[in-house]
């Protein structure tokens, strides 16, 4: 019995590594060629004062449009992009497209406080990341301080001091920088003590069950005590209910992000938000 399982097991598994392999094929073969075909897309998500609920700023998310596949999620190829090295030509479209978007946001009189891009490790170890990011900018006529990039906490922890001195510069040029997903990798107090950065973003997973796990609880409001006492302000992401948001309201957590509020939406739904906001 045991060997006819184990045979049928292998069988499954060797099954489901080729359809893993061809399913990671069929992104790495299209990739390359999404960027020319348009096949990308900017998904805005808003983040809102928890105090007024006015919009602070919006976070592009890239979506992909496989002309086969139909909608390919970011987080099955971001990382593809980032093994492979696309995400250095992908990450500089997105830049650019969001820049653009502002821009216009910003001759239409409803642009937010910040715009928030997603910057994963591989692009933060190009060491002309500041360069191609400072010549988008001036290209755009994009103020800096318009601009804040969200960066893991993974990241920050591998290549410490490297990663340090690039945070430093990108700050001085007058970028703002948000440690995203926090509570999910391996920082310490001490690493936290340390980074240059404007803001804390505490991880969905965390949101998720803060009203059941009292546990959970726990650490979110540590997190943001901890955080305000550094002068750090901090946003939650992934807030999908009202309770969520209370209990984040009575922490005097900065910002809320997520579905209770809108959940990413392509650029038409955005502006409709924004001129709401610009005009309430
Ligand atoms: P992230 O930066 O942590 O973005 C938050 C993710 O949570 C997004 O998933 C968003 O759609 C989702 N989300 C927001 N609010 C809620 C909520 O209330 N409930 C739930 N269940 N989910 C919520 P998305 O768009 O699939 O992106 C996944 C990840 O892919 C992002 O995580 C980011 O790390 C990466 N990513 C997305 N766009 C880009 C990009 O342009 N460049 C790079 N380098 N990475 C990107
Ligand atoms: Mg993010
Ligand atoms: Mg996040
Ligand atoms: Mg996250």
């Amino acid at each position: 019995d045991a060997k006819f399982y184990g045979k049928n097991n292998f069988k499954y598994y060797s099954l489901e590594i080729e359809n893993a392999n061809n399913r990671k094929m069929t992104i790495i073969n299209g990739l390359h060629k999404a960027l020319e075909n348009k096949e990308f897309e900017l998904f805005y998500q808003p983040k809102i004062f928890t105090s007024s609920k006015a919009v602070a700023g919006v976070e592009a998310l890239l979506r992909w449009n496989h002309p086969l596949h139909g909608f390919i999620s970011p987080g099955e190829f971001i990382p593809v992009a980032e093994e492979t090295g696309m995400i250095i030509p992908i990450g500089e479209w997105v830049l650019q497209e969001a820049c653009k978007n502002y821009k216009d946001w910003e001759s239409q009189g409803i642009a937010p406080g910040n715009l928030c891009i997603n910057i994963s490790p591989r692009q933060l170890m190009d060491s002309q990341l500041l360069n191609k990011v400072k010549s988008i900018l001036k290209e755009q006529h994009f103020i800096a301080q318009h601009l804040e990039i969200e960066i893991t906490e993974s990241v920050a922890i591998d290549n410490f001091e490297d990663t340090i001195s690039k945070l430093n510069q990108i700050r001085e040029f007058g970028i703002k920088v948000a440690l995203d997903d926090f509570g999910t990798g391996y920082s310490s107090l001490n690493y936290l003590r340390q980074f240059p950065i404007d803001c804390l973003k505490i991880d969905r997973s965390f949101i998720n069950d803060v009203m059941q796990n009292c546990q959970t609880a726990a650490i979110v409001t540590s997190i943001i005590s901890i955080a305000h006492s550094l002068n750090l302000p901090v946003i939650a992401e992934g807030v999908e209910t009202e309770e969520q948001f209370n209990f984040l309201y009575d922490l005097n957590c900065d910002y809320i992000q997520g579905y209770f509020i809108s959940p990413p939406v392509p650029i038409s739904n955005m502006e409709e938000i924004l001129r709401k906001n610009a005009s309430p």
